[in-house]
């Protein structure tokens, strides 16, 4: 039987109180479907500092290089506001993404109909969604040089650049093609070609990757601005969406939207294959520390369960299993089971975090 690894690193505020339901979703997987996990533990962020003064220890990088894949939980807090920069919490989820040259950012939006209504557009709109938006995420206008500000004459200008290699695009598209393979099977690739070199490149290397390898793929080409419309008219329309990091910050946050709370939202990073063939990979919810609700029992763990089935289904080869969690939190929601950033106006009583997490627990076992 293959042992999988797992780094999990809870992190600040409420990182570790929705850590502890998913903790429980593992041990459930290793003693009632015997899928065996080597789980180890480490600090991040805040906590890391507390111990080290650093956000991220280097022995705990070294083994965030070597694991099957890493879960975080939520960094940051206003305790550590006022620290030098190269100290700040979020410093240590930055170093983990750049030195694991996470490339491919996966932030699925998904509608569960249980809270359709929570969303800002009409139900029948979003009901039953299901679209994964792919974002390149190391390259682009972000890092691009020359940037700065400078001065030009008698005034000053900001500077920055939007620069992409044909690698790099042609490293993101294949993840993207990929997801599709095991989805809809199909790809929106949006860029501004219209007005922008890197998007007449962008879409070149996007025809000439699908053309090589993904030709058994449904592929179209979209203006970014008319995907944000297309996003909020008609989303069901999308499968995997394909795009890059300025683009892809703006129509992922819009796109997550559509579905509620941020308390439901999980995503991926995801770099380069290992030797096992599976990418290196950071699971971790949308969601930040919430210093508000830290402590009180009132945070939603379903955003970091989530994160752990797409680690199940995008690192473990554990696609019917993922899909297994899923359909229990979706079971759980259809219950009426709602911690306290779901209660609609209709009021009633919230559930604290681990009865949360006690209920998909439940839901699991019903499923077997
Ligand atoms: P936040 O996501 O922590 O909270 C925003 C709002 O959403 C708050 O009202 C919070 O109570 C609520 N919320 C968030 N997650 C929830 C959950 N699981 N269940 C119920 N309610 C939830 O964003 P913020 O307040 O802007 O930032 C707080 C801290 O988190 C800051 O230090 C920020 O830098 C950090 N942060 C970290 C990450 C990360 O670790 N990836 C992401 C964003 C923000």
């Amino acid at each position: 039987m293959t042992t999988h690894s797992l780094l999990i690193l809870p992190g600040d505020g409420i990182g570790p109180e929705v850590m502890a339901e998913v903790r429980k979703i593992i041990d459930w997987f290793g003693s009632k479907r015997d899928i065996s996990f080597d789980v180890s533990e480490d600090l991040v962020g805040g906590s890391a500092y507390d111990k080290h003064g650093t956000p991220l220890h280097d022995d705990t990088m070294a083994k965030a290089q070597e694991v099957d894949a890493v879960l975080l939980g939520a960094v940051g807090g206003p305790k550590y506001d006022d620290l030098d920069f190269s100290v700040k919490p979020e410093r240590g989820l930055l170093r983990l993404r750049k030195e694991m040259d996470l490339f491919a950012n996966l932030r699925p939006a998904q509608c569960f109909d249980a809270l359709a209504d929570f969303s800002s557009l009409k139900k029948d709109i979003v009901a039953g969604l299901d679209i994964m938006i792919v974002r390149e995420l190391t390259s682009g206008v972000y890092f691009g040089e020359p940037r700065g500000i400078f001065n030009e004459g008698n005034e000053r200008v900001g500077i920055n650049t939007q620069r992409y290699t044909e690698s790099e695009i042609d490293r993101v598209a294949r993840s993207a093609f990929e997801l599709a393979r095991r989805r809809g099977n199909k790809v929106c690739s949006m860029e501004k070609a219209n007005v922008m070199e890197s998007g007449i490149l962008w879409r070149e290397v996007v025809n000439r990757v699908h053309q090589e390898s993904y030709s058994d793929i449904e592929l179209s080409h979209m203006y970014a601005d008319n995907g944000a419309m297309q996003l909020v008219r008609a989303p069901k329309q999308f499968d995997v969406i394909l795009t890059d990091n300025l683009f892809g910050d703006i129509l992922s946050d819009c796109a997550a939207m559509l579905t509620g709370s941020l308390g439901m939202l999980p995503s991926a990073s995801l770099g380069a294959p290992m030797a096992n063939g599976r990418p290196k990979a950071l699971y971790e919810p949308v969601h930040g520390s919430a210093p508000d609700i830290a402590g009180q029992a009132k945070a939603n763990p379903i955003a970091c369960i989530l994160s752990f089935a797409m680690a199940l289904r995008y690192s473990f080869d554990q696609g019917d299993e993922a899909a297994r969690l899923e359909q229990a939190v979706e079971s759980v929601l259809a219950s009426g089971a709602r911690t306290a950033d779901l209660m609609g106006p209709e009021g009633g009583t919230p559930m604290a975090t681990s009865e949360m997490g006690d209920a998909i627990l439940a839901a699991l076992d019903a499923s077997l």
